[in-house]
């Protein structure tokens, strides 16, 4: 048994959270913060699932707009998430830790393929899981992704790294008087058009009434703090 608030997370990581001031790719310095952040919250007793996007190598949208077959875009996409877990897991077990990736593309001589139960399974046994790949198909996202295995592992709360404390009514780098919810409803995110997760993802975890932490990861000690039941950034709920 443990003291924490939160049995089973899953932990939402753009892929530019590891560029740090790189302009494209993995910053080693930054993974190994992010890598210590997450076996920190790990063997405070929580069981950890990770998505990690590719935004820092590529998107497909972006690739798209440059006159690439869209497809063929979000499949590099794809592949990209692939490569920023493959570094997480390394990460993580130059740590000490034990972490499985696991794709929704085949790509097993790399790593596993996804299965719902085999992920339940490593997460049981105490490795944090990286599921890599989103949901394993074009026009979706990495959010889209992590919501949909934070529902299927039965996660308590899906939490969402990003590089402000929460959700604010206007952008608060724009406007210095922003003021930040401390929680929303899903509804009043919906009327209010704001920018949580993107709409299929966000849709996905309204429907499975899938609490959303969003919070600041550049804050050290910040995910242990929240598994704990401190209530940083902004909790959406239903
Ligand atoms: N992608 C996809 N299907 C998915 C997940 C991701 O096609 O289920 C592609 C898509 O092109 C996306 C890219 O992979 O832009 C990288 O993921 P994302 O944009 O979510 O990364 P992040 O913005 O979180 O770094």
């Amino acid at each position: 048994m443990t003291d924490l608030a939160h049995r089973r997370v899953l932990l939402k990581l753009s892929g530019e959270a590891l560029m740090g001031d790189e302009d494209y790719g993995i910053d080693p310095k930054v993974l190994h913060r992010l890598a210590a952040e997450v076996m920190e919250a790990h063997e405070a007793g929580a069981e950890i699932a990770l998505v990690i996007g590719g935004g820092n190598i590529f998107r497909g949208a972006g690739l798209a707009a440059g006159g690439m077959e869209r497809v063929t875009g979000d499949q590099m996409g794809m592949l990209a998430t692939v490569i920023n877990a493959l570094a997480m897991q390394d990460a993580l077990e130059k740590l000490g830790g034990k972490a499985r990736v696991m794709s929704a593309i085949k790509i097993n001589d790399v790593c596993e393929d996804y299965i719902r139960r085999r992920a339940i399974r490593h997460l049981e046994k105490g490795r944090i899981t990286i599921f890599a790949a989103g949901v394993g198909a074009p026009f979706f996202t990495t959010d889209s992704g992590a919501a949909l295995r934070a529902v299927e592992i039965g996660a308590d709360l899906l939490l969402k790294a990003t590089k402000v404390d929460g959700v604010y009514d206007t952008d608060p780098k724009k406007h210095p008087d922003a003021v930040r919810f401390d929680t929303l409803h899903y509804s009043e995110v919906i009327a209010r058009n704001l920018q949580v997760m993107d709409t299929a993802a966000f849709a996905l975890a309204r429907d499975a009434a899938l609490p959303l932490r969003i919070f600041d990861m550049d804050e050290p000690g910040a995910l242990l703090r929240i598994l704990r039941g401190e209530a940083l950034g902004t909790l959406v709920h239903a």
